[in-house]
């Protein structure tokens, strides 16, 4: 047999879909070349992992109940000195591992989604401030203003008195007008 043949056989010969006419020369090939027999093996192991399993069910409100005994700060572990070292012990263990796993998670992406929603709008309204050129010039003319009234108001205290009070937030009596 032809190392071609051989592997346009392998597939149906690992679902057990060759008679034993067509078997037998292609197991002998197998046997003698090393090449084919890896990529039979390959196709098995693929096989393997498209295995058909029990669908598993998840119960209605598991993700919301596995989240709120993590919020309150159950790991899921059982006291130390009820931890026998027995095989059936560690596969529960394992499980209970996956379900800290899977309440941590789903506790991180609770508190992730309410963050999310605070942030959201105080987060677009800075956008919109951002980006809009109107009301960035508004606050400009708006300095604008309140530097030329202090400049004003400075040079009137400077009429006044002879020692001028510095800054813009001199007291408002020493700013009156005699
Ligand atoms: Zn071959």
């Amino acid at each position: 047999m032809e190392c071609q043949n051989a592997r346009s056989l392998i597939p149906s010969y690992l679902d057990g879909e060759l008679t034993q006419a067509q078997a037998g020369p292609l197991r002998q090939h197998l046997l003698d070349c090393q090449p084919c027999r890896g990529s039979a093996q390959d196709g098995k192991n693929l096989k393997r992992w498209f295995a058909a399993s029990e669908p598993v069910a998840v119960p209605a409100g598991f993700a919301a109940r596995v989240a709120r005994r993590a919020l309150q700060g159950d790991t899921g572990e059982f006291p130390p000195s009820l931890a026998a070292p027995r095989a059936e012990e560690e596969r529960g263990r394992m499980l209970r591992f996956v379900l800290t796993c899977t309440a941590a998670a789903a506790a991180l992406l609770f508190v992730l989604s309410l963050g999310m929603r605070q942030l959201a709008l105080p987060h677009s309204d800075r956008m919109l401030a951002d980006s809009s050129p109107q009301l960035s010039r508004a606050i400009q003319e708006l300095d604008r203003l309140n530097a030329a009234e202090r400049k004003q108001k400075r040079a009137e205290l400077d009429a006044v008195k002879t020692k001028p009070k510095a800054g813009p937030d001199a007291p408002l009596e020493s700013g009156k007008k005699p």
